[in-house]
């Protein structure tokens, strides 16, 4: 920057449409819907400024009805894995270079044109792809989009007004400078507002990007690299490949250029690469950064001073929105004994009220599909297992059904085990299971909630009472990155709740915030002294 100081435009979150009958959105979005739903779109490989047809492909489903074909892409082999991060090194430096209000007008473009022109496409290719409702797929790839791009534009230009002192005779600069080499971005299925996240963000700090989409978002990936392209990023800035996961990382992690990793998914994936990282770590020309959100347990303990109601709901809307499958969804409830099935018997109702598991286009339609088959197997597995364990029980749902699209009942298990297998393990499903714990034992159960899984991210606390909640959120002040208090634990806003986890949830660089973006920039300090020193001798030595 070398003309003027300049202030971004103030971020705030972008507001979430309401969809109802009637609503001009309504009408665009399902028209949307169905011009993918009856399409065939070719995804092909974008790496510097080619579209790359290896014509190796995979078909791409929608998880609701999953013989509908609407479109395949084409699966790279190592070699385009290598000539895509030869393009990421050959747009390195002119992106480096480029003056940040550049960048930043190219995102705050992008999100522009998400708010706009792209809002009924980014959603209905959600819609299609991850079969979320209209509603969710509003709160993710349009809003929490635009608001990761907007909010980080704002942080990155907070980050380079951050300056050291000056003593006198002296000017101390600091420059944020991208790292050297490329990023490598890994998305998970569940967010496209992720999956446009986390190549962005490095990239908005001048970084060139790897990204490497989810296979079962690929369809949503597409509206992402059509506005990101539209809103002028240049060629080569993020290049784009998918197919076998284990050989592109490999290509990518074996690249001396290999400068940092943007990561979110499961746990085990994200420890595995960890350790290739390691194994590799001699020989790299710089320590890469390493930032990956994983996998959770989360948890809702009520109180016995918890009103009913109120806790129920949070179980509802905690544990079933988007069939569960959000890294935040409520999977491990802890309810006192005294209101137990008071609580119980109105998630019940809640879940009575549900239309069964369908297409996102019937927008009545709160429960949709889970991702795909294999997803759709486990939950099966545990659901069964659950039907036949002495120390297990479903009070709710507990059907499943994979002719048309991979339909889960939400599905409630409740356990006289505290450390019953679902208590513990991620399922990632419309699944729920609830431990009833004796009222006086409270804070024995808070301890428990902090012992039972190896997860950190989300939990929440229902309470009437002040020294209840100050106890909860102190003895499980570890066992979460995001605490609610009277709220479901899921559900955060980009500038408002930043999001993250610790123990193996994840190392909690907080996406959405300015902690995030300092994992994408190497600082170098420029001291410049206005008149240099002649003599080398110091007065003490007179
Ligand atoms: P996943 O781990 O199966 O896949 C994530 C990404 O990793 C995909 O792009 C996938 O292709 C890739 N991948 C899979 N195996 C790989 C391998 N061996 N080597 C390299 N890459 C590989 O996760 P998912 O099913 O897409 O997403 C769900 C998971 O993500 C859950 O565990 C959820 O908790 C987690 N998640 C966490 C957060 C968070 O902020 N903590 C947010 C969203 C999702």
């Amino acid at each position: 920057m070398g003309k003027g100081f300049f202030h971004v435009p103030t971020a705030i979150n972008e507001p979430i449409k309401s969809y109802a009958p009637g609503s001009s959105e309504r009408e665009e979005v399902l028209q949307q819907y169905h011009t993918y739903f009856n399409g065939n779109i070719d995804v092909p490989l974008y790496i510097g400024s080619k579209e790359i047809k290896t014509g190796k492909t995979k078909p791409m489903s929608p998880p609701h009805d999953h013989k509908n074909v609407v479109g395949q892409y084409h699966l790279a082999e190592s070699k385009h894995v290598s000539e895509a991060i030869e393009n990421c090194l050959a747009s390195r430096t002119a992106w480096a270079d480029l003056t940040w209000e550049q960048r930043a007008a190219i995102f705050l473009k992008a999100a522009d044109l998400i708010a706009g022109p792209y809002r009924a496409k980014i959603n209905a290719a959600t819609m299609i792809a991850q079969s979320k409702t209209i509603h969710q797929a509003e709160i993710d790839s349009a809003c929490e989009l635009i608001d990761f791009l907007r909010f980080n534009v704002e942080y990155m230009s907070q980050i380079y007004g951050e300056q050291p002192e000056s003593s006198e005779g002296v000017w101390n600069r600091v420059e944020y400078r991208p790292l050297e080499g490329f990023i490598y971005a890994i998305t998970p299925f569940n967010f496209t507002a992720i999956a446009g996240n986390l190549p962005a963000s490095a990239a908005m700090m001048g970084n060139v990007v790897l990204w490497k989409p989810s296979d079962s978002q690929i369809f949503s990936a597409k509206v992402i690299v059509d506005v990101f392209k539209e809103a002028g990023l240049p060629d080569g800035v993020i290049n784009v490949v998918y197919g076998d996961p284990v050989m592109i990382t490999k290509t990518a992690l074996d690249s001396p250029d290999f400068a940092g990793i943007h990561f979110t998914g499961s746990t085990k994936v994200f420890q595995d690469l960890w350790k290739q990282i390691g194994n590799n770590i001699h020989t790299y020309k710089t320590y890469p950064r390493i930032v990956g959100e994983t996998g959770g347990k989360d948890f809702i303990i009520a109180h016995p001073s918890a009103k009913p109601q109120q806790v129920a709901t949070a179980i509802t809307r905690g544990a079933f929105e988007f069939q569960g499958q959000k890294c935040s969804a409520a999977s491990r409830v802890y309810l006192p004994k005294s209101t137990a099935n008071e609580i119980l018997d109105l998630v019940k109702k809640d879940i009575e009220s549900f239309n069964k598991p369908g297409s996102p286009e019937d927008m009545s339609n709160f429960i949709t599909a889970v991702i795909h088959e294999g997803a759709f197997d486990k939950l099966a597995k545990y659901i069964d297992q659950a039907k036949s364990d002495q120390n297990a029980e479903i009070i709710a749902g507990g059907n499943y059904d994979k002719s048309k699209g991979y339909f889960i009942e939400p599905t409630v298990i409740l356990t006289t085990d505290p450390k019953y297998t679902t208590m513990e393990t991620e399922l990632f499903g419309p699944v729920v299971t609830v431990y009833i714990y004796e009222d006086k034992n409270w804070s024995k159960t808070l301890k428990l909630v902090d012992e039972t899984s190896i997860y950190a991210l989300t939990g929440a606390v229902l309470s009437t009472d002040r020294y209840a909640i100050t106890e909860a959120t102190q003895a499980l002040q570890n066992c979460a990155g995001n605490f609610y208090i009277n709220d479901k634990p899921t559900g955060a806003v980009v500038g408002q709740q930043p999001f993250g986890g610790a123990r193996a949830s994840g190392t909690n660089d907080k996406a959405g915030s300015s902690q995030n973006l300092l994992r994408w920039v190497s600082p170098r300090l420029i001291k410049e002294t206005f008149v240099s020193p002649e003599n080398y001798r110091y007065p003490f030595l007179d």
